[in-house]
């Protein structure tokens, strides 16, 4: 039975077990496959309708791979990939098309991702029009709605991207994700080019859509700060594994691993006198994931390792409810 991080009762909307992502690389003048990248391997985790799972980690760590995998625009190396209990691992683009409108996806960086060349309006109908939803005043309609919804006039409607602030750029980005409809949005560093007053009120907004729309999200971020506000589950990952995984309270109050730990002493702490925490340095660098150490991926970073990290990949075990833990520390 393999060991999936579902951390709720609730039947999950989205569940990924063993889920694995290697891309190959190849040399040679027949480009033969050489090495791997094990950008994520074996990670299973699943999100409540409704609920926030925040997916953290450093750059590189195969985040924003698992999200572009269980949205299927990248196909999974393994592992399985269920939606509302049917399974979509195996769905080519075609059979998967129905299935697009449930499944949206928010950018980093919302300039880069709005044609420039488009009204706000025509980019936020344009999902309407290629899933041949609805056409003429029914698409006005629906897009002034959701104009209304992120917090956008009327009238912006006839202006392009340049005519934005970063912020409304991303309200932009968020209106085209919502147009649909959808029962899952998967939001990709969604509010990490932004200045950090602009964050809030986007982090505000999404958690305001959720509350109304009842949409779930895994909100990708290396930021923990942010991921604190709006999850209800936060895992941690590490080199294309998910180290901790558990409910919000858990993580931030009673971290186990160390390499939580350490991303935790990071973060500013806006109680400095009542709540001191201990800053830990990780020492070396992220190592390469086409050549990930053996045993614990973290060991060659961890300031507690024993001969068996070394040699044994420690599985994510249940520690506590809503608490599951990849450390032989554990043991
Ligand atoms: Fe450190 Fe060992 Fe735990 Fe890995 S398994 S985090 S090396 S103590």
């Amino acid at each position: 039975m393999p060991m999936t991080s579902d951390l709720s009762s609730q039947k999950p909307l989205l569940e990924v077990v063993n889920l694995r992502k290697y891309f190959p690389i190849r040399e040679g003048f027949f480009s033969r496959v050489s090495e791997h990248v094990q950008a994520v391997d074996d990670v299973s985790f699943s999100i409540p309708p409704g609920k926030t799972l925040g997916l953290v980690g450093e750059s590189g760590c195969g985040k924003s791979t698992i999200g572009r995998t269980v949205l299927k625009l990248m196909d999974p190396t393994s592992g399985k990939i269920f939606l509302s209990g049917r399974d979509i691992t195996d769905l080519n683009q075609s059979q998967m098309r129905p299935l697009r409108t449930e499944m949206q996806l928010i950018f980093q960086d919302p300039f880069s991702s709005l044609n420039p060349r488009m009204t706000a309006g025509a980019i936020v109908k344009e999902p309407l029009s290629l899933h041949k939803l609805s056409s003429g005043n029914q698409s006005q309609e629906r897009v002034l709605e959701v104009f209304e919804r992120v917090g956008l006039r009327a009238d912006q409607i006839g202006d392009f991207p340049h005519q934005f602030s970063g912020g409304q750029r991303q309200r932009i980005g968020i209106a085209r994700a919502l147009i649909l409809d959808p029962t899952l949005v998967v939001g990709d560093e969604p509010v990490s080019a932004l200045d950090v007053s602009i964050q809030a009120q986007i982090i505000n907004l999404l958690m305001s859509l959720q509350d109304d729309l009842g949409i779930a999200f895994l909100f990708i971020s290396h930021d923990l700060a942010v991921v604190k506000h709006i999850s209800h589950q936060v895992a941690v990952m590490y080199l294309g594994k998910i180290v901790e995984v558990g409910n919000r309270n858990a993580i931030f109050n009673t971290p186990q691993h160390p390499y939580t730990k350490a991303l935790l002493s990071a973060v500013p702490n806006p109680k400095p006198t009542f709540e001191k925490r201990k800053r830990m340095l990780l020492t070396g660098d992220v190592p390469s994931p086409i050549n990930p150490p053996a045993g614990c991926r973290f060991h060659e970073r961890c300031p507690y390792v024993m001969d068996r990290c070394k040699s044994e990949p420690p599985l994510l075990k249940e520690i506590a409810p809503e608490h599951s833990l990849a450390c032989h520390l554990e043991d």
